[in-house]
């Protein structure tokens, strides 16, 4: 049963459209389970009904047409109980409706179960068998199970459809936007451009051929050299492996020699498919076919042509440079964006990004509000590679993105883009203004920077200084770690140019989602692993050089402070700050004039929550990284789309630990920041402001719309808020209730699209 189910999730899964998709199931549903009838009703909340989207059984001329009311019906019982229902003769049940234009009253037996995703019911499926038949708990459970992987397919499917839009299917499909979640706000209109992982065969956008012979000549070239290379590997490995294994790189080099992988590519381009789509199709269809058979040996030659699709896609990339011509109004769309990818567009033609995993707190959405690009991530069911060159209209506020746009959405969403602008232009009336209550409280604003080196100087005017400067990414970009003379080259230009404004270096935060790519790191949990500052104590090499370098860029400078991320204990803190004195006093004997810089201690995990008071006694200063202290404290990871939901940094048990968090350091007089992006949320930088906290540091597109907030309200005020919101249970509460508090100070542009 296992191996059915596997099978027909699979099938689903790789389906052109809705239509498809549900063909599959009904059809194969029937014949597993040797029912009489197999149909999918999907539920149109708008319209208030379940729509039969497919049978194999009833009558064909029913399918679009029949429409059942929401609550009518066993159907509509199923969806509105969310539970299965299992009746060996429907015709006596109370809720039973009798359908005539299906040829459905002979049937007695019943078996319905939801179709669920995200605690909505999508719809339902049911089988149905002519004589009365109470369905076993085999049968059940083989639905049950069957319908709850369905729900993502048919999503996904169903989006993947309403691209090649044809006007009926659209009409007949209840969704009309991807829900995501909120990256960056504001509003974006524009063409779709995917972007993609190399020799990632499933991130290939499908795109024409510009030049047919000429992709025609890569491709063979591109196979001769995987030819080239698996006879290379098979020699070499000659005295290691059995005959029967070698065996294998015969069988591989067969098939690039004989033609169906070959010609069927070809073909494709001869029709007009660009060479990396044709062959990402070929591929498919191939381990498809594979895929399907019995025989697990069989299967697993799936994975072989996988294998030889990947390689030949290396050589199609690698060989030659990629160009892509970015639109004016580029929306990057991908399963998985990456602060790379959005380094190779210019910044004048990025106007949004949406990407299928990663949440708000991903690296790639801070960047995005760093540049002031509105974002969507998490958009699990958006069929990424499908939508190259597509219309799409991403809603930052919301989470929702629109896939070819109905012309009426388009409309509003212009006008709303519009106001947007509106507002954008209002705000620039506040550059160069403090960031100063009503009652005359500072609120020093700083900036965080350095993820993409090139950006590190986005809205240097209006900041205090840098409150954050991630040295990662210096580091994410070479084949090995960067010497002392190149960190400093760095850090002195970023010292340089906020010279005599303070700023924080932190020291490397690698691993969790930030991998070094020489030097990788295999571990079952990375964000509970060995990462941040576990790292560099367990190799002070790579500590004390980036610490001689922050040191030695700091001379002359004199702004230069430190922080150390993720620390969990005390003795941790006590040898780190040995380390930096060590290297200070090191680089005095070697006769170069450093000063020794303040030192802070991020506060990102739970266990230095609760000993706040020992690590403020130790540094000088203390910084709040909301991002992981969240994540950490909720136990959600921040990058994965599924809990995303559950992703809250407004949630009350996060409010209570950073008011633990301020008045411990304030209990040494210590300095206290919040540097993770809840700084950069207008709703909860009012909190912030009222718990005491002296200043705040976020990404470059954030400055202003805080300032703004930070203007319109008295300390007094985010106070009294401050004392309400602590008494609220769910998180849901607090942001409403913070929701209006913006409203009422007429900022509810700052959260919603429009004015
Ligand atoms: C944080 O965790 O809040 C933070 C600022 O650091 P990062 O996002 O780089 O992990
Ligand atoms: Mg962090």
């Amino acid at each position: 049963m296992l191996d059915i189910l596997r099978r027909i999730v699979q099938k689903v899964n790789a389906a052109q459209d809705l239509d498809c998709a549900l063909e599959i199931i009904v059809k194969q549903v029937k014949r597993a389970i040797s029912a009489d009838v197999c149909s999918v009703y999907l539920t149109d909340i708008d319209q208030r009904n379940h729509v039969l989207m497919a049978t194999d059984g009833l009558l064909q001329e029913a399918v679009g047409k029949v429409k059942i009311p929401l609550h009518r019906g066993l159907i509509g019982l199923v969806c509105e109980r969310a539970e299965l229902l299992n009746l060996d003769d429907a015709s006596s049940h109370p809720r039973y409706l009798r359908v005539i234009e299906t040829g459905e009253a002979s049937y007695k037996g019943f078996l319905g179960v939801p179709i669920i995703q995200h605690r909505k019911v999508l719809g339902v499926l049911v089988v149905r068998q002519e004589a009365p038949r109470c369905f076993g708990d085999n049968e059940v459970t083989f639905l049950f199970t069957l319908a709850a992987q369905l729900a993502g397919a048919i999503i996904h499917a169903q989006a993947s459809g309403e691209l090649v839009t044809h006007q009926s299917q659209a009409e007949k499909a209840p969704i009309r936007f991807l829900q995501g979640r909120p990256g960056s706000t504001g509003v974006a209109i524009g063409t779709a451009v995917v972007a993609f992982r190399q020799a990632d065969l499933d991130a290939v956008p499908d795109r024409s051929s510009t030049n047919t012979e000429e992709d025609i000549k890569e491709f063979h070239v591109a196979v001769g050299r995987v030819q080239d290379d698996l006879r290379q590997l098979k020699e070499r490995l000659s005295d290691d492996i059995s005959a029967e294994d070698r065996a294998l790189f015969d069988a591989l080099l067969l098939m690039l020699s004989g033609d169906t992988l070959v010609s069927h590519t070809v073909d494709r381009i001869n029709k007009g498919e660009w060479v990396q789509s044709a062959l990402h199709h070929t591929i498919e269809e191939h381990t498809r076919a594979f895929d399907s058979m019995d025989d697990p040996y069989l299967r697993e030659r799936g994975s072989d042509v996988r294998d030889l699709g990947r390689r030949i896609l290396h050589y199609l990339q690698t060989g030659k440079p990629r160009e892509v011509n970015y639109p004016d109004k580029t929306i990057l769309v991908g399963d998985d964006v990456s602060a790379v990818d959005l380094a190779e567009i210019s910044k004048e033609r990025l106007v949004g990004i949406i990407s299928a995993k990663g949440s708000s707190s991903s690296h790639v959405a801070i960047l995005a509000r760093a540049m002031g690009v509105p974002a969507v991530m998490g958009v699990t069911d958006l069929p990424a590679s499908r939508v190259e060159g597509c219309e799409v209209i991403l809603d930052g506020y919301r989470g929702r993105v629109y896939i070819a746009p109905a012309p009426a959405v388009k409309q509003e969403y212009e006008r709303l883009a519009k106001e947007d602008q509106e507002l954008s232009r209002e705000m620039e009336a506040l550059r160069g203004e403090p960031s100063e209550t009503t009652d005359g409280v500072l609120m020093p604003l700083y900036l965080n920077t350095g993820l993409v080196s090139e950006m590190s100087t986005l809205g240097a005017d209006e900041a205090e200084g840098v409150g954050l400067y991630r040295t990662e990414f210096p580091f994410m970009v070479r084949d090995r770690f960067p010497g002392e003379e190149v960190q400093i080259t760095n850090y002195t230009r970023i010292l340089d140019s906020f010279t005599p404004r303070p700023v924080v270096l932190r020291t490397l935060d690698i691993g969790g989602d930030k991998p070094l790519p020489y030097f990788p790191i295999s571990e079952p949990n990375p964000f509970l692993g060995w990462r941040g500052i576990r790292i560099s104590l367990d190799h002070p090499e790579i500590f004390l050089t980036q610490i001689r370098a922050m040191l030695r860029a700091g001379i002359g400078h004199n702004n230069l402070q430190i922080m150390l991320p993720m620390i969990s204990s005390v003795p941790e803190v006590d040898e780190l700050l040995m380390l930096i004195q060590r290297a200070h006093d090191e680089l005095m004997e070697e006769g170069y004039v450093v000063s020794m810089p303040r030192v802070g201690v991020m506060i990102e995990v739970p266990s230095a929550v609760y000993q706040i008071e020992e690590l403020a006694r130790r540094v000088d200063f203390i910084s709040i990284g909301t991002n992981d202290l969240t994540q950490y404290l909720l136990a959600v990871d921040r990058n994965n789309a599924f809990v995303a939901e559950l992703y809250d940094d407004l949630h009350p048990a996060v409010l209570r630990a950073l008011v633990q968090i301020v008045d411990g350091a304030k209990k040494y007089g210590r300095p206290i920041s919040v540097c993770g992006e809840m700084a950069g949320n207008p709703l909860a930088c009012v909190l912030l402001l009222g718990m005491g906290v002296d200043s705040l540091s976020m990404s470059a597109g954030s400055l202003l719309k805080v300032k703004w907030v930070i203007r319109s309200f008295s300390r007094t005020l985010a106070k009294q808020h401050l004392r309400s919101v602590l008494r609220m249970e769910d998180p849901k509460q607090v942001r409403n209730f913070m929701t209006s508090a913006l409203e009422d100070m007429g900022l509810a542009g700052l959260v919603r699209p429009g004015k």
